[in-house]
């Protein structure tokens, strides 16, 4: 009898290792949404999670494993595809899974995504030890399209996973993301073409997501008109309307911002970059405090969100909060400062400036409680060195008005000190410190924060 080479049922025997993989992606990301949702006090460590995760996937791809190299190899294809709704829906911003921060759920998506790549590397050597060993590589692996198409999927995975990798990410920003969507959008596509049996069902899920984000940026992306002043050589203070906003957002919350406008295709490629909302809800206008090198013009841009964050959650019930903001993190700093003083929670606000033109922000962001400010960079020593008659006397004295006492210093905060003359009790549950800015002072104070047993909330201004 002549039988057709993937008839019966090794051809589709793989399929239910798919659908598991499925299923349980969705189930862990279902535990993460009611862990957010209810925040239990006894929180499981991230490696546990992840150790539970990489368990069950190597059982699913290892149980009643297929006898042949081939056979195993298509189980990885299948449980590679198997991950990309998990990836997809882990990177959607806002996040449909409720109480739950998008910009938290990166590190997963960074995660599943590498283990995707993992299971996909594996997929492609066990196909071309099995092409090699049958002598079939001109043939059937270069020679028939749906077989390349494979090894172009799994370059186009590659070039993604080592192009977000953080040096790389960091050095190019704009040429991460922009490969990023395009080639997500190629991976799943072209998979379609390659399996076999099909991947519809998953492919639907993958495509729906996909569909979804950019339906959601369309509906809810406004072109806003942005007044935009310099405050030093690279901090601007950008106002916008408040009618461009909802009347509610929460305190910590940010916006993307991008100048295309949303039909010029160039919109699609280039990150939006998110900036905080400077002010709060009740206030008149909207403020942001943005740190560029690169000149900011006032003009028509693309604004999408506000998005809410949560860290400010935990400070805004503290007893007493200690607030430590770096460079631009005076953006998330000053409104929740303003936010704890109207409900009389006593608030310290230590800034950390390398420029001290930088301080004009102050007067601004209408920061009545007391502040200070640390001015880090070269021109710090001044601080303590005008002299009557100095030229830079005047310009000294004006930035000591801005603050309210003899706040402005030179040097790095003694953090040790500060909490010792602003906490009353140094063992009280009630306190919070809260970092603001770039991820090396965000993680410092983080650091110090749990050596000393206090409760810590951070806002890293990175990715
Ligand atoms: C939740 C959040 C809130 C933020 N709030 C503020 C704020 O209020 N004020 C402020 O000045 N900055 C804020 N940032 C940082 C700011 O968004 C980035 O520094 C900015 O997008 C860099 O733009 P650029 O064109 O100067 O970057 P580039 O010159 O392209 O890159 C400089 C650095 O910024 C990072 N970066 C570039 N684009 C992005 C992006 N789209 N998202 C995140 N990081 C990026 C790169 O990794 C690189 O290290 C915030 C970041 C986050 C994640």
């Amino acid at each position: 009898m002549n039988v057709k080479r993937h008839e019966g049922h090794a051809h589709t025997a793989n399929l239910n290792y798919g659908y598991a993989v499925f299923v349980l992606s969705l189930l862990a990301l279902g535990v993460l949404a009611i862990r957010n949702v209810f925040r239990p006090r006894l929180r499981v460590p991230a490696w546990v999670w992840s150790g539970i995760g990489i368990v069950l996937l190597v059982l699913v791809c290892a149980l009643h494993a297929p006898d042949s190299l081939n056979g195993v190899a298509k189980r990885l294809g299948r449980v590679t595809y198997a991950l990309f709704p998990a990836v997809l829906l882990l990177a959607l911003r806002p996040s449909p899974l409720p109480s739950t921060y998008y910009i938290d759920l990166i590190f997963v998506h960074k995660w599943v995504s590498r283990t995707a790549v993992v299971v996909g590397v594996l997929h492609g050597v066990l196909y071309f030890s099995h092409f090699v060993r049958k002598g079939e590589v001109g043939t059937k692996l270069f020679g028939k399209f749906v077989n390349l198409l494979g090894v172009i999927i799994l370059a186009l995975m590659l070039i993604m996973a080592i192009t977000s990798l953080r040096p790389l990410r960091n050095r190019s920003y704009k040429l991460f993301y922009g490969l990023h969507y395009p080639l997500a959008w190629l991976c799943v596509v072209l998979t379609i073409f390659h399996a076999r049996p099909g991947v519809s069902f998953l492919a639907f899920w993958c495509v729906f997501i996909l569909l979804g984000q950019i339906f959601y940026r369309i509906f809810t992306s406004r072109r806003v008109s942005l007044t935009v002043e310099p405050l030093s050589d690279t901090l601007y203070l950008v106002s916008m309307p408040r009618r461009a906003f909802p009347d509610y957002f929460t305190v910590g919350a940010h916006v993307r911002i991008s100048r295309d406008p949303l039909w010029s295709p160039l919109t699609w490629v280039k990150p939006t970059h998110p900036y905080t909302i400077a002010s709060l809800a009740e206030e008149g206008d909207i403020k942001l405090v943005v740190r560029s090198i690169r000149r900011l013009t006032s003009g028509s841009y693309t604004v999408l969100g506000p998005f809410a964050s949560d860290t400010a959650n935990g400070p805004l019930t503290g007893r007493q909060v200690m607030v430590v903001a770096g460079g631009s993190g005076i953006s998330y700093a000053a409104p929740l400062v303003k936010r704890l003083s109207l409900q009389s929670t006593p608030a310290r606000l230590i800034w950390t400036v390398r420029d001290k033109a930088d301080i004009a922000a102050l007067e601004h962001l209408d920061v009545s409680s007391h502040v200070d400010v640390y001015v880090t960079g070269a021109d710090s020593k001044g601080i303590d060195e005008f002299e009557i008659g100095d030229e830079e006397e005047d310009e000294g004295l004006e930035f000591q008005e801005l603050l309210t006492t003899e706040g402005l210093h030179h040097g790095r905060p003694d953090y040790n000190y500060i909490a010792k003359t602003f906490f009353d009790d140094h063992d009280s549950a009630g306190n919070w410190v809260v970092a603001c800015g770039p991820r090396a002072m965000v993680n410092d104070v983080k650091s110090w924060a749990k050596k000393r047993g206090i409760n810590f909330s951070g806002e890293e201004y990175a990715l």
